[in-house]
């Protein structure tokens, strides 16, 4: 019989590898702006504005008043790896930051057209450059612009044939953009937020010092904001800070909603969400879920960032112990306005 030769083995080129990684960290338009509005919190901007063409696939900006980037650094901007907020390994044990990687611009980079226009408060001028494969194409140019950074990303995805395919509805992709938006804003109330599609009236403008509850009024609405209770938790022993905002056993929705942010960070977590669900059961009516925003705060040492590329999804330590401290605080915050529950538990 004939033995079918052996494959040969080849090193992948750097554009290739790097292509590849680019298309697990960016998976959708969602993906790239959670990153650049990460960038934007990152750099103390107080105000951040978004614009869209096609649920991000055409067309994705993002422009805040943060604290710019040097012009001397433009250069590398763009590079894998290339961060100005990790130094060492052992950094990340007290990272602070949202990024540390310095991979979410060359991602992008990799798979879109990137334009930077920046400008810090100490520089004469802004900076306009415009990026290839990590790589800056053409020279940087003196322009004139406001403090902060403006970033345009155009064409995701647009040498990533099969995965242009696979997103093809820009209404979906714009529904995700609301939900980071969303989250985002309601998360980080001191910082305004604003959305809209190019061309078109503003779908989502939240204020400069805001608050979580009229954000949650301005994107999700009154019949929402009216049913919130504010809870809290802080338990020494677990390293663990809770806050949050849920409504109470009046409200009740199809799908409902669950705002999770571990360390600021917007993530899902199923056990998290099935912990909050059985909950609510006792007091809901059947498939009916509640509108959950909750920020935990744990020990940057118990939870491991790095587990997803994308970093949806954390590992965290104690799980069981801290879904229980969850469960029971909510858990406790209906029952002292129970008097709904009555009507639901007999009949
Ligand atoms: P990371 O956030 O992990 O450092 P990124 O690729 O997201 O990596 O960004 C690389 C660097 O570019 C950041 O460390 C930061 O110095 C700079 N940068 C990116 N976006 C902004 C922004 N909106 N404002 C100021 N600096 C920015
Ligand atoms: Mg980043």
């Amino acid at each position: 019989f004939i033995m079918s030769a052996p494959g040969i083995i080849r090193k992948l080129s750097q554009e290739v590898v790097n292509r590849i990684a680019a298309g697990e960290i960016i998976q959708r338009p969602s993906n790239a702006l959670k990153e650049l509005i990460e960038n934007s919190l990152d750099a103390k901007a107080t105000n951040i504005i978004i614009t869209v063409k096609a649920g991000g696939l055409k067309y994705l900006q993002i422009q805040d008043n943060g604290t710019g980037i040097r012009s001397e650094d433009l250069e590398i901007v763009c590079e894998r790896f290339t961060t100005s907020k990790l130094c060492s390994y052992d950094d990340l044990k007290e990272i602070n930051t949202y990024g540390f990687r310095g991979e979410a611009l060359a991602s992008i980079s990799h798979i879109a057209h990137l334009t930077i226009l920046t400008k810090t408060a100490s520089g004469k001028c802004a900076y306009k450059a415009s990026y290839e494969n990590g790589k800056l194409k053409g020279p940087i140019k003196a322009c004139a612009g406001n403090n902060g950074t403006q970033i345009t990303v155009e064409d995701l995805f647009y040498n990533v044939i099969a995965r242009k395919k696979a997103l093809r509805s820009p209404s979906e992709e714009y529904a995700y953009i609301l939900e980071v938006v969303g989250g985002y804003a309601i998360h980080n109330s001191h910082v305004g937020f604003t959305l809209k599609k190019f061309g078109e009236n503003t779908d989502l403008k939240t204020a400069i010092k805001s608050n979580v509850l009229e954000n949650v009024r301005v994107i999700h609405g009154n019949s929402i904001a009216r049913e919130l209770m504010e809870i809290q938790l802080n338990d020494a022993t677990l390293k663990l800070l809770l806050h949050g905002f849920i409504t109470n056993v009046n409200y009740s929705h199809k799908k409902g909603t669950m705002l999770l942010f571990i360390n600021h960070r917007l993530v899902e977590s199923q056990s998290i969400r099935k912990a909050v669900d059985s909950v609510y059961s006792t007091y809901l009516p059947k498939n009916a879920h509640a509108f959950v925003y909750l920020s935990l705060e744990l020990d940057p040492r118990n939870i491991d960032v790095n587990v997803h590329p994308t970093k949806h999804e954390v590992q965290f330590l104690y799980e069981e112990q801290i879904i229980e401290k969850i469960k029971s605080c909510i858990e406790s915050k209906l029952l002292s306005c129970n008097s709904t529950r009555v009507m639901y538990t007999q009949a």
